[in-house]
């Protein structure tokens, strides 16, 4: 259960890992990052497990390359538990890093423009080569209550402002995802 005395003083240790070849865990908020810009390649699935207590908050393994992303997603996890006061949501990483796709094998810096999952290297339509996902700096996520209506943004968006550093777009509201009503969040400074 989440218990933390004070929401401005949760702990920051998630287990972090990944398992394709190196592992890695996330020690601190400051980490840096280097954006990733187009690349033919991205990293390949699977992502990382981004675990609270036992509750697995990636279950698709989306690819996140981002430390920060990670830990936003964990930030806002604990914060909407101690908003709401109780786990009983659903809360799961829905997107997360894409590339554009190369023309041909070895053609470096020649792009076709199309937008591919760093996870399962499936074609995104509606994704352009210059979204934030690109470049590592965005995740999709489904938050919604048992029901499948999503927690609305009266709840949601306070909760993005002061326990993360995500941001939300106008345009980019899960209104405009009619197809699953997901969140898009982007970091405030990439
Ligand atoms: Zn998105």
């Amino acid at each position: 259960m989440f218990s933390s005395s004070s929401p401005r003083c949760f702990r920051l240790d998630p287990e972090v890992s990944e398992n394709h070849g190196y592992n890695r865990t996330v020690n601190s908020a400051t980490e840096t990052y280097k954006p990733k810009q187009s690349i033919k390649n991205g990293k390949s699935g699977p992502g990382p497990s981004i675990k609270y207590n036992s509750r697995e908050l990636n279950p698709g393994r989306y690819v996140l390359s981002n430390t920060r992303v990670i830990i936003g997603v964990l930030q806002l996890y604990m914060g909407l538990v101690y908003t709401i006061g109780h786990e009983d949501f659903d809360y799961q990483v829905t997107g997360g890093d894409r590339y554009v796709g190369a023309v041909s094998a070895g053609d470096n810096g020649v792009f076709d423009e199309r937008v591919y999952s760093s996870t399962n290297h499936s074609q995104i339509y509606n994704s352009t080569s210059g979204s934030s996902h690109v470049r590592g700096a965005s995740v999709d996520l489904r938050i919604k209550w048992y029901s499948g209506i999503y927690i609305p943004l009266d709840i949601v968006r306070p909760v993005i402002r002061d326990y993360t550093d995500f941001m939300l777009y106008p345009g980019a509201l899960p209104e405009n995802y009619p197809n699953d009503n997901h969140y898009h969040l982007k970091l405030r400074n990439e």
